[in-house]
């Protein structure tokens, strides 16, 4: 919700800034700019070895571990005066920016640091950046829990006519900063309000631990495996090691296997996890609700676990899911944790006629960046630039930058693609914000930075990476949360982008799933990385059977408005009134989303989903 005016100037400063940035590359004449940043292996280092280091994501301190340090004492300091203004600045609009300021000089330290310390190749980078988070997380929870702070919102949103009086962005903002407030306890008195601030300190420091634990492959003595499928995994010694789910394997054994040994409950693990449970539960009764998920859900579409429990009762995929394994394996038809994955991936194979195998060389990388920089420029106006990072930008050498440029308001923001396997990154394909687009004071727009995490095999000597359609599928839903990043441009850092209900943020990115199983769309980019041999007639058997571009799809004017609406109750109106309810894929992602937010938690009242029985071994 940037004002007019203000776009015009940004974009002619943006479009001058990226004619400097991009820098020119040697690629193959077959690929487009986009395609060949990866496509096509660099000559020599793409790194500048020569040119000034930078500091990660390009900021200067950031150029050596202790920069953290640096940054986090800075920000901290910056809070101290920003409080004092807020509280001695009378009622009015001016509060809401402020506050703003103050989430934003906080977020920009802790979104980074959050990012760095899961996927920094270097320890002493994920330890800096892990005390940066943490110093920032007790922080931000003193913060919800500052009597002062909180009465110079109150007073605002106490005055009826000032309320009025505020445009309803701001009034929105206000409300959900003061929804913070609440439920973090600023209604309790001092004694409680110090153990709520205990607990949030205790439960963010339990979450990290938990969350990295779960990366960490397990090993088994190669006896304990049955000889026939020893050769899907890594073998070390005595000893198989097993990295990652093989959710999309064929053979249900496998999956099973890997399923059950990457998982298996080990005590620290498990101990953390009751901890961190327990912990969530006794903080949600302090702050007045009856578990941790009615706290966690407040605000989302699904507003509560009892309609959680109703939706996942409600899906049809499951049901769609037993049938194929009854067809597929009666004798063994019960549907286990390990299957859904897998049996969706044959449902669709089924249902559009796709034998993975003979579409792999057609979806090279490059080739499907390809496919989006046409759809977005055809949805949206916007092309996607390949950018050499300057030197210390990047945690690794094959991380690529892209800038987003809009054809009219010109640059929109940046997104770091770090999609390739290595040692120690977490197995999870995700959209990380590491800085929000807001307005700034002196009327520049501060652009979005994000990063895509993708674990897509290395491209080998004698081919680029290649997708299976699955990994495609995924690429493009990554990529919607980048661009409701990018387009999400709001006034206010606090709402930007993703900054919304967890449930609602997958909206974007189902729809471009939906785009990545259109063939209208995929004939647009499919094509042989050898032969050059475009994908029309292989695809011709993908979904819904037309040869044109899609001319009339409804959805696609709808997405590009919604997206700019930027927060509040319009755009949330109309995705789940409208397209949210007929979207069958939204409702197979919630499962997942909803079983990561709610389940766990709603194990004391004994609803223990399939998904969580593990936990129970
Ligand atoms: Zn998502």
């Amino acid at each position: 919700m940037l004002c007019v005016g203000r776009l015009g100037g940004f974009g002619a400063r943006a479009a001058g800034s990226l004619q400097a940035g991009i820098r020119a590359r040697r690629v193959s004449t077959s690929w487009s700019p986009v395609g060949a940043a990866f496509n096509v292996k660099p000559q020599g280092s793409r790194l500048d070895l020569f040119g000034e280091r930078r500091g990660l994501f390009g900021v200067p301190e950031l150029s050596a571990p202790e920069g953290f340090h640096i940054a986090q004492e800075e920000a901290l300091r910056k809070t101290e005066l920003l409080v004092d203004r807020a509280c001695s600045t009378p009622p009015g609009p001016q509060i809401v920016l402020i506050f703003d300021e103050l989430s934003d000089s906080l977020c920009r330290v802790a979104d980074l640091a959050d990012f760095v310390k899961i996927a920094h190749p270097e320890p002493a980078f994920r330890e800096a950046a892990e005390e940066a988070c943490r110093s920032i997380g007790t922080m931000v929870e003193k913060l919800n829990t500052n009597v002062d702070l909180y009465q110079s919102l109150q007073k605002l949103l106490a005055d009826k006519k000032l309320v009025d009086s505020l445009d309803p962005e701001t009034r929105r903002v206000a409300e959900l900063f003061m929804f913070d407030f609440e439920i973090s306890g600023i209604h309790l008195d001092k004694e409680k309000r110090k153990r709520a601030v205990d607990l949030n300190v205790k439960i963010l420091d339990l979450s990290s631990t938990f969350l990295m634990g779960t990366n960490f492959p397990n090993k088994i003595e190669k006896h304990l495996l049955p000889e026939h499928i020893r050769h899907n995994f890594t073998s070390a010694g005595d000893h198989i090691i097993i990295d990652g789910l093989h959710a999309e394997a064929p053979d249900d054994l496998v999956r099973e296997a890997a399923y059950k040994i990457f998982l298996y409950p080990n005590a620290g693990q498990l101990k953390c996890l009751e901890e961190l449970l327990s912990s969530r539960d006794l903080l949600a009764k302090l702050v007045g609700y009856s578990t941790f998920s009615h706290r966690a859900l407040q605000g989302t579409i699904a507003k509560n676990p009892v309609m959680i429990n109703l939706f996942c009762r409600t899906l049809k995929d499951f049901a769609m899911i037993r049938e194929m394994k009854m067809k597929l394996n009666p004798r063994n038809s019960e549907v286990m944790p390990w299957d859904p994955p897998y049996y969706s991936g044959v449902i669709r194979a089924e249902r559009y006629n796709i034998e993975p195998s003979l579409y792999c060389p057609f979806f090279s990388l490059g080739a499907c960046m390809e496919g989006l920089n046409i759809l977005l420029n055809r949805l949206l106006g916007i092309s996607l630039y390949a950018e050499q990072p300057a030197k210390g930008e990047v945690w690794s050498e094959d991380v690529r930058k892209l800038a987003v440029v809009h054809e009219s308001e010109g640059l929109l923001g940046y997104i770091y693609c770090d999609f390739f396997q290595r040692a120690d990154k977490p197995h999870q394909d995700c959209h990380f914000t590491i800085r929000g687009g807001r307005l700034k004071e002196d009327g520049a727009y501060q652009l979005p930075v994000v990063v895509l995490m993708l674990n897509l095999p290395r491209s080998s000597r004698s081919s680029p990476t290649l997708l299976t359609p699955g990994m495609m599928e995924n690429l493009f839903h990554e990529m919607g949360h980048a661009m409701h990043s990018m387009l999400g441009r709001t006034r206010y850092q606090h709402v930007t982008g993703t900054r919304c209900p967890t449930d609602f943020a997958e909206v974007p990115s189902i729809l471009m799933e939906y785009f990545a199983n259109d063939y209208r769309v995929v004939n647009q980019f499919a094509r042989h990385y050898q032969t050059g041999q475009v994908g029309t007639v292989i695809l011709s058997q993908w979904p819904l059977g037309c040869d044109s571009w899609p001319s009339d799809l409804s959805v696609v004017p709808h997405w590009g408005l919604n997206f700019n609406l930027g927060f509040g109750g319009d755009r949330y109106s109309s995705y789940s009134s409208g397209i949210v309810c007929c979207l069958p894929k939204f409702v197979m992602k919630s499962q997942w989303l909803f079983t990561n937010i709610g389940f766990l938690d709603s194990r004391k009242e004994g609803s223990l989903s399939p998904y969580t029985q593990h936990w129970k071994c």
